[in-house]
């Protein structure tokens, strides 16, 4: 019996060993285009299928009419969608404390006609922070928005930034980052760079899947709180 026994801790440790080493290393990132559909997204779409990596798209309001094809496209090939809201304009989207609702609500209400569902997922123009009050931010929790900001930042939206700068902040963003979502926009400079940087990633042992809406979403508002001037 002792001997039946030892063998099957034996086989056990074996089995315990190689799962071990199958799954060591492997990480998810969270990828998110902001700003889209625009017709740079099947180019983003052809580079995001060669690795195999499904994505988040936050999407304006009025390109979700403007590219309804585009929007097909990005869910039949198993992305997520999100809502980036209606005017992506500080002054008008965080300008009273039921705003950021009414945007996110009417850019819904758009994706429902166009494509028949709706979504929890948001995020607002330019991230949470410094611009939501906490008023706002309690308003859509309420409403059961789930608030996506990022942890990983290459600021591919600001100029025409090149690889070697875009990386260089990836990887200064992914040390010791335990949630890594890496925000990206929906534009010509980052679907020229995006085969570099998943090719890195994927070096990096990545995987890339979607944010869904049963995640306990990353935002600033619950990293850091609201900023002083709009804690009321
Ligand atoms: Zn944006």
């Amino acid at each position: 019996m002792r001997k039946i026994a030892l063998i099957l801790a034996i086989i056990l440790l074996i089995f315990s060993v190689v799962a071990l080493a199958s799954t060591e290393g492997e990480k998810t990132i969270y990828l998110t285009f902001d700003d889209g559909p625009t017709h740079n997204t099947p180019q983003i779409l052809s580079i995001l299928k060669k690795y195999n990596a499904k994505a988040t798209f936050f999407v304006l309001e009025e390109r979700i009419t403007q590219y309804p094809e585009y929007m097909k496209m990005i869910i039949a090939e198993g992305h997520s969608i999100g809502l980036h809201g209606v005017s992506h304009n500080v002054n008008t989207i965080y300008s009273t404390p039921s705003t950021p609702l009414n945007e996110m609500n009417s850019a819904n209400e758009t994706l429902y006609k166009c494509l028949g569902f709706k979504t929890k997922l948001i995020r607002t123009p330019y991230g949470s922070y410094p611009y939501m009050s906490l008023e706002q931010y309690k308003i859509l929790k309420a409403a059961n928005y789930n608030l996506w900001d990022w942890t990983v930042d290459p600021r591919d939206g600001v100029g025409t930034p090149d690889i070697s700068a875009i990386l260089s902040r990836i990887k200064t963003d992914l040390k010791g980052n335990e949630r890594p979502v890496l925000l990206l926009h929906d534009r010509k400079t980052t679907a020229n760079n995006l085969d570099a940087v998943l090719s890195f990633l994927a070096s990096r042992n990545y995987t890339f899947d979607t944010i869904t809406e049963t995640m306990d979403p990353i935002n600033f508002m619950e990293l850091y709180g609201p900023a002083k001037n709009k804690s009321s």
